[in-house]
């Protein structure tokens, strides 16, 4: 397992108070006399092979073993905390004061890193587990993508009837998450697939094409595979002129998406139902006057708007005098 790495150490000799404080929880017990629920059992042996798709014949049969990676699992409690009062799990104080003590100084979002583990004696169904945990280490405070803050280690000695059995030792990040700068809102992107493909292309090229099917001259948009006047799957194209006029149109007011606002501020905005001189119909943004202006019937002279770096569209502005 691996998660955040940290990109920038704070300098060894930086005054950190906290860390100060922090590291005199170092050596401090997690857990004392923890007990596993139950004892190492062949049902949940058996529902982990399963759901890892591990086949090993070392884990059935009357001589199985536990797989070693299970060794936290039998250290583990139920998700309800209620529901029993002894709840095994040893949990000391010194972890939640340490816990809490980030928390309270804006460290709280954790995040788990890595775990280690080693593996001292087979486990087998039978076996009775108790287990301590120590808070090993904290390390000085870190800058991630994530954000700043500490590495908390601990190191869980997990016994088998008395016996050491493996050890499991966790790093999770307790950290200050990084502000995210604020990106501006971007259209999203069109899906561009074998049908479509070559209507981008126009797009890139600055042209609007339409399909012809070959076989009845009908046009069609958007683009499909085939004729839905005669079924023929044969084409070509023919590049609008960009002279149109507005069939329909709608004004959005909600939800609001900046994206779509010319100016900034999250509007309604008109959506147009544009008849090209050609025929056909093609549903675009109208430009060049407010939304409450768009009306049936307005000139509209094709252009291209690029939204963002990644896209391009075309669009109809309102002819002079429109
Ligand atoms: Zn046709």
């Amino acid at each position: 397992m691996s998660g955040p790495q940290d990109t920038q150490g704070a300098r060894a000799d930086a005054p950190d108070p906290l860390y100060d404080r922090l590291t005199g929880y170092a050596g401090r017990p997690a857990a004392t006399a923890g007990t596993g629920r139950d004892p190492v059992n062949a049902p949940m042996i058996r529902h982990w092979c399963e759901a890892m798709g591990d086949t090993s014949a070392a884990y059935r049969g009357p001589d199985a073993v536990a797989p070693p990676t299970m060794l936290q699992a039998w250290t583990m409690r139920g998700l309800s905390k209620d529901s029993e009062s002894d709840d095994g799990t040893g949990r000391s104080t010194a972890y939640d004061d340490m816990l809490g003590l980030l928390d309270g100084a804006g460290y709280t979002s954790v995040v788990a890193t890595d775990c280690e583990q080693e593996y001292l004696r087979p486990l087998r169904p039978g076996d009775r587990i108790t287990f301590d945990a120590v808070i090993e280490s904290v390390s000085r405070r870190k800058t991630t993508k994530l954000g700043t803050g500490y590495f908390v280690t601990t190191r869980m000695n997990v016994r088998a009837n008395g016996e050491p059995a493996g050890t499991h030792r966790f790093r999770v990040l307790t950290y200050r998450p990084a502000q995210r700068k604020k990106e501006p809102p971007l259209r999203p992107r069109p899906v561009i697939n074998r049908d479509n493909a070559g209507f981008w292309a126009g797009v890139a090229e600055h042209r609007l094409l339409i399909q012809r099917c070959t076989s009845c001259t009908a046009l069609r948009f958007p683009w499909l595979p085939g004729c839905n006047a005669c079924a023929g799957l044969e084409w070509d194209t023919v590049e609008a002129s960009g002279e149109g006029t507005v069939f329909s149109h709608v004004v959005m007011h909600h939800p609001r998406f900046p994206a779509f606002d010319p100016s900034g501020e999250s509007g309604p905005y008109a959506v147009a139902l544009i008849e090209p001189a050609e025929g056909v119909r093609v549903v675009g943004n109208v430009t060049g006057v407010p939304y409450d202006k768009v009306s049936v019937g307005l000139p509209v002279r094709l252009e291209f708007l690029r939204t963002d770096p990644g896209l391009e569209l075309p669009v109809f502005r309102a002819s002079e005098g429109g």
